[in-house]
C-alpha cells in the first residue's frame, strides 16, 4: 500500500515527504485509515515498527479537516519516558511543518512555569509523560480537559511497569469520554488489558 491511498490532505502527505517516507510499514498501513475513522485502536507494536507516525499521521489529519477557529488543546499523547517524548514531539513537529498546527512538550526536567505559559495558549497537541501531565490536568488555570479529543498511550506497558497505573487511570476518567483513544503496547499483560477495558471503546486491535 502507500500514503497515496489514504486519502491524506497535501500538507500531510508534503510531511510525510520532509521526513523521508515514502511507504508506509505494516503498522501504519493497518492503523491508520482505522484512526482516521476516528474508532479506537489497541496496537501491538513495538519501538522501531514505525508506531510513532501511525498514530500522528491520522491525528494531524483529522485535526486539519476538522479544524477549529479558537485555539484549543484537541490531543493528548503520553509516552512512558522524557527521550520517548522528546521523540515523538520531534517526528510530529516535522509531519506537521506544512501545516499552522501547535505542539507542547510537557515532561520533566523543563520548568514547570513555562510549561504553564505554553498550554495557557493552547496547543493543539501535548505531549508528555504521565507525572508531568498529571501535574498540569490537575491544575485548571493551565490545562482545559474539555477540549481533548484524542488520546495516546503510547508503550503502556512500560508506563505500567513504571507505576503510574493510577496516573493513567485518573487520566483516562478525566478527559471527556467522547474522545478517541489509541494506546500502543508492546506486550499485552492482564495490566495492560484492564486498562483497555477502563478507558478505550470497543477498540480495534491491531497486531504486527
Ligand atoms: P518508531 O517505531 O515510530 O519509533 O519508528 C522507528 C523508525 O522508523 C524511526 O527512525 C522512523 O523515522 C522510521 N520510520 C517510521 N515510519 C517510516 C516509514 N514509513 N518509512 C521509513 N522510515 C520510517
Amino acid at each position: 500500500s502507500s500514503f497515496l491511498e489514504m486519502s491524506l490532505s497535501r500538507p500531510i502527505l508534503k510531511g510525510l515527504n520532509s521526513v523521508g517516507f515514502t511507504k508506509p510499514t505494516p503498522i501504519q498501513s493497518k492503523t491508520i485509515p482505522i484512526a482516521l475513522m476516528g474508532k479506537d485502536v489497541v496496537g501491538g507494536a513495538v519501538t522501531g515498527s514505525g508506531k510513532t507516525a501511525a498514530f500522528l499521521v491520522p491525528i494531524l489529519e483529522r485535526l486539519l479537516y476538522r479544524s477549529k477557529k479558537v485555539a484549543s488543546t484537541r490531543v493528548v499523547i503520553l509516552a512512558p519516558t522524557r527521550e520517548l517524548a522528546i521523540q515523538c514531539h520531534a517526528v510530529g513537529v516535522k509531519l506537521a511543518c506544512h501545516t499552522d498546527i501547535k505542539f507542547c512538550l510537557a515532561v520533566g526536567g523543563l520548568s514547570l512555569k513555562v510549561q504553564e505559559q505554553e498550554l495557557r495558549l493552547r496547543p493543539d497537541v501535548v505531549i508528555a509523560t504521565p507525572g508531568r501531565f498529571i501535574d498540569h490536568m490537575r491544575n485548571s488555570a493551565s490545562f482545559a480537559v474539555e477540549t481533548v479529543e484524542i488520546l495516546v498511550l503510547d508503550e503502556a506497558d512500560r508506563m505500567l511497569e513504571d507505576g503510574f497505573a493510577d496516573e493513567l487511570n485518573e487520566i483516562l476518567t478525566t478527559l471527556p469520554k467522547s474522545r478517541q483513544t489509541m494506546l500502543f503496547s508492546a506486550t499485552m499483560t492482564s495490566s495492560v488489558d484492564r486498562l483497555i477495558r477502563a478507558g478505550l471503546n470497543k477498540p480495534a486491535r491491531i497486531m504486527v
